[in-house]
């Protein structure tokens, strides 16, 4: 089977043709740098995104946070619903720890702006 797909590395957009047997990227052309090869591989495997997104803080004021790294497709929705029923105290300072192992991933969110 072969898929297309756009790599999502950079603002270049390189279009991926990805060869895919039993689940598996075999070969993948188009990329112009090995960010798109490993991007292709994860992308026909076991995609994931980062997650960007606000939580409350106890001022009533949103505050952005993301994920401390890709977190699998399908847990993207449980993610986003720690994050909304959650309420961080300020100050909040990037890096922080909104959520921990947001839905059971694994994964923390942490604060991407100063906040209070
Ligand atoms: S393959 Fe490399 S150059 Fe092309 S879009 Fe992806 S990251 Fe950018």
């Amino acid at each position: 089977m072969t898929r297309e797909l756009i790599c999502i590395g950079c603002p270049m957009g390189c279009e991926l043709t990805v060869e895919v047997e039993d689940g598996k990227a075999v070969s993948v052309t188009g990329n112009t740098c090995g960010i798109g090869k490993k991007y292709a591989e994860t992308e026909v495997s076991a995609p994931t995104r980062m997650v960007t997104t606000t939580v409350m803080a106890d001022n009533g004021k949103p505050v952005p946070v993301k994920t401390r790294t890709a977190v699998p497709k399908e847990k993207i929705s449980d993610v986003v619903k720690a994050v909304k029923s959650t309420t961080i105290k300020l100050p909040a300072r990037i890096g922080d720890t909104a959520v921990e192992n947001a839905a059971g991933t694994g994964i923390d969110v942490i604060v991407t702006k100063n906040a209070g």
